[in-house]
């Protein structure tokens, strides 16, 4: 039996193991968690990370737990709507909720150890670094030149127990800050991100609230509420951090997965579905070698088929990113956003009119 090692048990590597073989494969997941998140935001699910829980058999499931995000539109600070977005069938699910339902489908035989890889062992396994974007795996086979980059950025993300008005729901741009509202399951969801010097470790999650209460006291008074009711108990904070260009998920017989491959900016909300496509890919392919065979080669078509696609979308959210949280262009983008709903409208009405 060929034996699997994979560092980390977040979405990404629990996926792994719950889609992997287990007459193939002897798994072995390290996670340095000792117990299942208990705080955590909405996931946006794309249809491409729908159809990867469609594989590991927990689709429905994860339905059942989500609320369907709807429409929401992309506003100006005080909340004036720019562009409308339909979301159409994709749901949002509480990272907690995605957790456990993964760690649920993970077989039996599969051998779960706690504790904090490093360094990563050498006993000749396929190794899977699934250790996000700090991740030891990438460090330890790619060099240290391949270390995560800190962002300017912080993010803060919550629940509240209170739902959110349709007519509020939406990403909030402002200058060099954005806001975003949701429904979750019992209520509703929110982020912000802006550049800050709070961090990179050991933030305090109180004084972050305080930062941001007073850096969107101007803003819409959705947002203003939102922040109000935040709790530092339901509220994570962190700096966001991405990983360099890889010109391989593969070296060898280690193989990275997840945010340890493409860690991203969530401006797109991708990197969670991305991890999920990662593992059903990487384990269709590795459970497709035959008995007895070197997985060189399945190794080799999960880096053709995820790299270039995962590079393009951390591309589009950092594009985006820029968009989004500009500062000195922040009039200018408000202008064209502005000219470009007036556009809208008036083809909207001379539609209508021709009709
Ligand atoms: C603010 C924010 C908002 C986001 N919103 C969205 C969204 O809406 N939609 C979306 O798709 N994505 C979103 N993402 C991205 C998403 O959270 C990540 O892409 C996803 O969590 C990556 O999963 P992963 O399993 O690769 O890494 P992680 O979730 O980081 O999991 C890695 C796991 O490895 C463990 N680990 C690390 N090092 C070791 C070690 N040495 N030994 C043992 N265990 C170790 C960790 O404890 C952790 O459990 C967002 C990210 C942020 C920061």
């Amino acid at each position: 039996m060929e034996t699997i090692t994979i560092v980390g048990g977040g979405i990404a590597g629990l996926a792994l193991a719950a889609a992997l073989d287990p007459r193939r494969f002897q798994v072995t997941v390290y996670e340095k968690r000792p117990e299942l998140p208990t705080v955590g935001n909405a996931l946006g699910m794309w249809p491409n990370a729908q159809r990867a829980l469609e594989r590991l058999g927990i689709l429905e499931q994860a339905r059942a737990v989500s609320p369907v995000l709807g429409s929401g539109a992309v506003r100006n600070a005080q909340g004036e709507p720019w562009v409308t977005v339909d979301a159409g069938e994709m749901f949002g699910i509480s990272r907690i909720d995605l957790i456990r339902l993964l760690d649920a489908a993970v077989p039996a035989a599969v051998r779960r150890v706690t504790g904090t890889v490093q360094p990563v062992p050498a006993d000749g396994s396929l190794v899977v670094g699934a250790d996000g974007v700090h991740s030891v795996v990438r460090s330890t086979a790619w060099g240290p030149g391949t270390g995560s980059h800190l962002t300017p950025y912080l993010a803060l993300r919550g629940t509240l127990s209170t739902p959110v008005a349709p007519d509020e729901v939406g990403e909030y741009w402002g200058r060099g800050d954005l806001f975003g509202m949701a429904a979750a399951r019992g209520g509703s969801f929110w982020y912000a991100s802006y550049r800050s010097g709070l961090g990179p470790y050991g933030i305090d999650v109180p004084s972050a609230l305080d930062q941001a209460r007073e850096r969107f006291s101007g803003h819409a008074p959705a947002i203003r509420r939102a922040l109000a009711a935040a709790t530092p108990e339901q509220c994570l904070v962190q700096r966001l951090w991405t990983v360099p260009q890889l010109r391989s998920y593969v070296r060898g017989r280690t193989v990275l997965i997840g945010d340890a491959a493409h860690g991203m900016l969530p401006t797109l909300g991708r990197g969670a579905c991305e991890s999920l496509v990662d593992a059903v890919t990487l384990a269709g392919l590795l459970n497709s070698v035959p008995a007895g065979q070197d997985p060189a080669q399945a190794l080799r078509a999960y880096n053709r088929q995820r790299r270039l696609r995962t590079r393009a979308v951390s591309v589009a959210s950092t594009a985006l990113g820029r968009v989004a949280l500009a500062d000195r262009a922040q009039p200018l983008r408000d202008r064209m956003l502005t000219l470009a709903r007036r556009r809208n409208r008036q083809a909207a009405v001379g539609n209508g009119a021709g009709r």
